[in-house]
């Protein structure tokens, strides 16, 4: 299983196998504890093409919606 989260630091999504203890954030380097009472999932996949697409897509997003209303992805 994949879980799809975000960077508590500075908001930007990545994926990590559930099984992972910490990731690093690709972005701003920061290393984050996977666990969901510290980190918030967006979803969960048991393919990491679904992983890797969420996070893609999250960036497009992200890219056209310039109000700061990114709150509403897959929610
Ligand atoms: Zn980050």
């Amino acid at each position: 299983m994949y879980l799809v989260f975000m960077c508590p630091r500075c908001g930007s999504l990545r994926y990590a196998r559930e099984n992972q203890k910490t990731a690093g954030c690709f972005k701003c380097g920061y290393r984050m504890t996977v666990d969901p009472t510290k980190i918030r999932i967006l979803f969960k996949t048991d393919k990491s093409e679904e992983a890797i697409a969420a996070v893609q897509k999250y960036k497009i997003t992200r890219g056209r919606a310039q109000n700061g209303s990114n709150n509403n992805f897959l929610e």
